[in-house]
């Protein structure tokens, strides 16, 4: 019999290539959508009868996931991955802490309910688990799987970046908990992604905005040479990489229990500028240049991060900066030359 699979949030940019994953690799996946539009068009992409969507409108409603949890009965594993990432809110608490929060405890407590029999659930958790916006930038800090971002609710208030770090650790840690005070039958694993890029999982239409992360690529071919940009600078790990993380951590049982630390390490946006004027030379003259080869320097002021533990359990090369930056790119012309 196949496995079934429930995802929720399945149109996301994760969650796509999640999807298409797990589909590839011969399961049955149930995936939340928040609308029959969303759904139909993942339906269209995917091409596969082992899909199929349930619409969940709002994760923070009451109850949310119940209904589509009870229509489909044997689910072996859940993955939620369902959770808001922009930094583009006047109302952080509502935007984005309480969605987190309220999405991953209506997940939880309706597994709890109504699949009890589920094995395993994977929560696509973040780096801002690990640490906050302020000492991921202290190059004197060092972190690993084990390190947490202790930020208090008051403290997440203060603005959109540490209200989604808030919201990312408060989600986590209310999984471990409900591990622990609950005892369900399922296993969890959390997978903690620093920012991903790289291509969407479908080539199918030109978008003018990426997800938040690929913007920060994608803005670069977006302004004019002499324009200026935010050297934002941080941790990177392709989406590719990111959802063979969640497969492995459903099919690898040495995952269980574990926090997979998603990084294949820093960047700034000076490094994938370089990456561009080099990789795309059509470009020269149409974008900025900066201040080529001082990515080194910039990134020197990050904290440490140590991710040995997860590279040894997954056991699988990480995709290079130069690759996921190239790749990003070249589907954007791919896509605006084919459609
Ligand atoms: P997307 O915005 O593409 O995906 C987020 C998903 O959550 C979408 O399916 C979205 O639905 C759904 N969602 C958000 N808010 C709600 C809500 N209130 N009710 C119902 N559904 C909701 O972002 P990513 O794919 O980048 O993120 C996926 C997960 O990965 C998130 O948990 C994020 O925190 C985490 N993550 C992302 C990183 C990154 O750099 N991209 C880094 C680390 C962690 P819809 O498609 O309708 O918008």
């Amino acid at each position: 019999m196949v496995d079934k699979v429930f995802i929720t949030g399945a149109s996301g940019f994760i969650a796509q290539h999640i999807v298409k994953l797990f589909i590839s690799n011969g399961y049955y996946v149930i995936g939340t959508v928040r609308s029959a539009d969303k759904g139909e068009k993942l339906k269209a992409n995917l091409k596969s009868n082992n899909f199929k969507y349930e619409i969940v409108p709002d994760i923070t409603a009451e109850g949310a996931f119940n209904e589509a949890l009870k229509s489909n009965p044997n689910i072996k594993y859940l993955l939620h991955t369902a959770s808001p990432f922009t930094y583009d809110t006047t109302d952080p608490e509502h935007d984005l802490i309480i969605p987190a929060i309220k999405g991953t405890e209506n997940i939880l407590n309706s597994v709890y309910e109504f699949q009890p029999s589920i094995e395993k659930v994977v929560i696509t958790s973040s780096d801002a688990a690990i640490y906050s916006a302020d000492d991921e930038q202290n190059s004197s800090l060092s972190f690993n799987e084990q390190s947490w971002n202790d930020i208090s609710y008051r403290d997440s208030l203060k603005n959109a970046v540490s209200a989604y770090y808030g919201a990312k650790s408060f989600a986590e840690k209310l999984s471990w908990k409900f591990l622990e005070e609950k005892k369900p039958n399922f296993k969890l694993i959390s997978v903690n992604p620093v920012y991903v890029f790289g291509p969407q999982a479908f080539l199918n239409e030109v978008k003018p905005t990426l997800n938040v992360s690929n913007e920060l690529i994608h803005n670069l071919i977006k302004i004019g040479p002499n324009d200026s940009f935010d050297n934002d600078k941080g941790g990177f790990i392709d989406v590719r990489d990111v959802a063979k993380a969640h497969l492995y951590a459903i099919e690898k049982e040495e995952l269980i229990g574990k926090r997979v630390f998603m990084t294949n390490g820093h960047f700034s946006v000076q490094m994938m500028l370089d990456i561009i004027n080099e990789k795309f030379p059509q470009l020269k003259s149409k974008i900025p240049t900066g201040t080529p080869g001082s990515g080194p320097t910039d990134i020197k002021t990050l904290a440490t991060v140590d991710n040995t533990q997860t590279r040894n359990l997954l056991k699988f090369e990480f995709i290079s900066l130069d690759k996921i930056v190239t790749d990003t790119i070249q589907q954007v012309y791919d896509a605006k030359a084919k459609l």
